[in-house]
């Protein structure tokens, strides 16, 4: 495949000429991607409906008004990302400046996932771009007309020594991985994760890896019922489960269990899951499909559990007295299903979670201060909400990303501009004046004046 390496080519040619570094020219092409993107929208939204049912509705709020957001954030907060920052220099080097310069790190690969596509392909490309790097993008090749809409729009408006889409699946990302980039970028799963980051270690690239795991909610004693149910809802079958920061199972305290799956019930049948009513996609493929299906313990569906394998459509389906060590709980879901835990002691239940790789969200439903810091301080995992679930990914000022198995870095606002620079610190001398202190011969007066001054 020469066309790959042709682009990583020339896309160094044209990083390594300091095109893409002006201030003014990261701007104006950040206005262009908005301005291309608005044009193209109901281009978009027909493309994403094709390959999988996503209503306009969600393919706005979920996907496109996000990145309008990201590019305003980085259009206008661009000359702080930028500016040099000076430090205090330190008594040793007296006198000088101490300063440090953001650089971009230059050429860099973004791979996308398939289940937000237009979200996780083109969000990490703003803060590449306004960080001046130049960007080789490969879409999820499993929505096909998504990423075909995708080359169509960034080679109309790019040139593609600066952007370019490589469209394809395994074949075509393993040999884009054996390229030498400045920046991998990657959303998707663990295993793909972990061939991605072996690939970067060849060329000691520097990689953010987005992945996914298995996020719990939590639903304390002292949790309302209403509101949370709505949320949990909500943010649960939102893409029909298929989202990274979604919940995936929840953890409900023994006292308010039955209170709470009486809410959760009431507030799944007061909405018309169907694709004709635009609140539910379908299952990306039937691979994913099948999967899903062989995680319904149909002895403990507790509500739902049909599916129709002709239009990949598995109605939103929870599942009740699921142990930790049931076929729901081994592997992220990633569907419409959703396990119901329950607990008696905290203290218990967070061994456990703490136990497994360490979650891309947690969700904490409740009103006790003591309960949520609890929770808070003593589970790591990527990010997450108190009595809400997926929207913190809204807010550009939080940095977006997992830890460990969940991930590696993060971004959206200042966090994508750091994933895409390297902060080069700089000493600035003058040389008026020298303190010998530290030249030869090492004097015994040298060594206690040095002791001296520097305690
Ligand atoms: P995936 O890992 O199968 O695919 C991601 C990308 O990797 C695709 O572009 C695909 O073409 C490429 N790829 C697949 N197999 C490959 C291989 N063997 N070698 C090289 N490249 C390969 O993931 P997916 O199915 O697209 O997405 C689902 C997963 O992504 C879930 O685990 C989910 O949690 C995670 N995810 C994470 C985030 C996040 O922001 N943290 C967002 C969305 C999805």
């Amino acid at each position: 495949m020469d066309y790959i390496a042709k682009i990583v080519e020339d896309q160094r040619r044209y990083f390594l000429s300091d095109a893409t570094k002006p201030i003014a020219f990261r701007i104006e092409q950040l206005k262009i991607l908005r301005s291309a993107l608005k044009e193209s929208e109901s281009e978009m939204i027909a493309a994403i409906a094709l390959d999988f049912k996503k209503s306009p509705f969600d393919t706005y709020t979920n996907e496109l008004a996000l990145l309008y957001s990201d590019i305003d954030e980085a259009i206008s907060k661009m000359k702080r990302w930028t500016k040099v920052k000076k430090v205090r220099t330190n008594l040793v080097n007296f006198p000088a400046k101490s300063y440090i310069i953001p650089e971009p790190l230059g050429v860099s690969l973004v791979i996308g996932a398939w289940n937000y596509p237009y979200q996780l392909s083109l969000a990490p490309i703003i803060p590449a771009i306004a960080a001046g790097c130049t960007v080789i993008l490969k879409p999820s090749e499993l929505p096909s007309n998504t990423s075909r809409i995708m080359a169509k729009i960034i080679s109309a408006h790019f040139d593609p020594c600066y952007i370019a889409v490589v469209e394809g699946g395994i074949r075509e990302t393993t040999n884009l991985l054996e390229q030498n980039f400045d920046k991998i970028f990657f959303t998707g799963s663990v295993p793909v994760g972990r061939i991605v980051y072996q690939a970067a270690a060849k060329n000691l690239t520097p990689v953010t890896l987005e992945l996914g795991g298995k996020s719990p909610a939590f639903i304390t004693e002292s949790a309302r019922m209403k509101m949370p149910a709505k949320r949990l809802v909500w943010s649960k079958f939102l893409n029909s489960g298929q989202t990274c920061i979604a919940p995936d199972y929840v953890l409900v305290h023994s006292s308010v269990k039955q209170q709470f799956l009486d809410a959760l019930i009431a507030e799944i049948k007061s909405i018309d899951f169907s694709f004709e009513q635009g609140t539910y996609v379908q299952i990306i493929n039937e691979r994913n499909f099948e999967r899903l299906e062989g995680l319904i313990d149909h002895n403990k569906v507790y509500y739902g559990g049909k599916v129709d394998k002709q239009s990949r459509f598995i109605e939103p389906t929870v599942m009740t007295n699921v142990n930790f060590s049931d076929k729901v709980m081994l592997e992220e879901i990633f569907g419409p299903i959703l396990p119901v835990i329950e607990y008696s002691d905290l203290a218990d239940v967070i061994s456990k979670v703490k136990q497994g790789p360490r979650p891309l969200s947690c969700y904490i439903y409740t009103e006790d201060k003591h309960i949520k810091e609890r929770i808070l301080k003593s589970i790591s995992f990527g990010g997450g909400a108190v009595n809400d679930g997926v929207m913190h990914i809204t807010n550009p000022r939080l940095p977006f990303g997992g830890v460990r198995e969940s991930g590696m870095g993060s971004y959206h606002g200042d966090a994508g501009f750091r994933a895409f620079t390297h902060y080069k610190s700089i000493l600035d001398k003058p040389t008026w004046i020298e303190f010998n202190l530290k030249y030869y011969p090492h004097t015994p007066l040298r060594l206690k004046l040095i002791k001296k001054l520097l305690g």
